[in-house]
């Protein structure tokens, strides 16, 4: 997977992706990421990218050109065929795991960082193919957006984490993640859940299943309509309820 981000601020990105599961993923070549500096796509002398809006107002907004020369000098240099131009606009589809699944399975991703009041709507019109927000919130540029899109996105690539790790994590079939615990046992008086020390593994499982689906219908059950319910789920769900019942 090839990732290529224009951006006014190309620094913003080294931190997140030389360290930790990025940093090493990178090293190992699962992932290549280019970074752009808008401003050496312009034409005029002193570099501009922005400029007042048409119409009045305060702020600045993102011209046209640099961002249009950057996404064709990207795309005359590494366009793949399963390619896609994406702004990073509060007014996107907001972003999920369904949609890092689906983005996974692109070759190349090519991703514009707005910035001041955004980018000159001529962009969102003819340039780009699809428009992804992190939610519903203002941040100064779509550089963090960009790095969550990235990182979401590159975790799902085979290799970068073990396989099991990223089937647990929350939201891989539509379920919250189970509790974790690690050392010491009994941290303040809180203890860890016997079973978890029980070394019955398959006691273990169950009791991670039911509580992955327990906080599930707390915290989110919304997922739980797009979860295809085992026989051993529904039973759990069945126990739960009669757990609560009696409470
Ligand atoms: N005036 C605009 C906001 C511009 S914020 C408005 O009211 O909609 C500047 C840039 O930051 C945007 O062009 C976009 O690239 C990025 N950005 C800000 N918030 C974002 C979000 N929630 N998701 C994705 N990109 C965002």
């Amino acid at each position: 997977m090839e990732f290529d981000v224009i951006t006014l601020f190309p620094h913003m990105f080294d931190p997140v992706f030389n360290c930790s599961v990025m940093g090493r993923a990178r090293e190992k070549d699962l992932f290549k990421l280019r970074i752009y500096n808008l401003r050496d796509f312009t034409e005029n002398r002193h570099k501009t990218v922005d400029d007042y809006p048409f119409g009045g107002g305060r702020g600045m907004v993102l011209k046209p050109d640099p961002i249009w020369n950057s996404v064709e000098s990207i795309c005359n240099n590494f366009k793949t065929e399963k390619s896609k131009i994406i702004l990073m606009s509060p007014m996107g589809k907001v972003f999920n795991h369904t949609m890092a699944m689906e983005l996974s399975q692109l070759d190349q991703m090519i991703l514009i960082c707005g910035h001041y009041e955004g980018v000159d709507e001529r962009v969102r019109e003819y340039l780009v193919d699809d428009e992804i927000s992190i939610g519903d919130y203002i941040l100064s540029g779509g550089e963090l957006p960009a790095m969550v899109i990235i990182e979401s996105i590159v975790r799902l690539i085979p290799g970068v984490l073990p396989e099991e790790s990223v089937k647990t994590d929350s939201f891989y079939s539509s379920i919250l993640s189970f509790p974790q615990y690690t050392r010491p046992g009994n941290f303040k008086g809180y203890e860890v859940p016997q079973v978890l020390i029980s070394g019955h593994h398959e006691a273990v499982r169950k009791w991670r299943r039911t509580k992955a689906i327990e906080r599930t219908l707390v915290c989110r059950p919304d997922l739980l309509n797009n979860l295809e319910l085992t026989d051993e789920d529904k039973k759990i769900i069945v126990e739960i309820n009669e757990r609560q019942v009696l409470n």
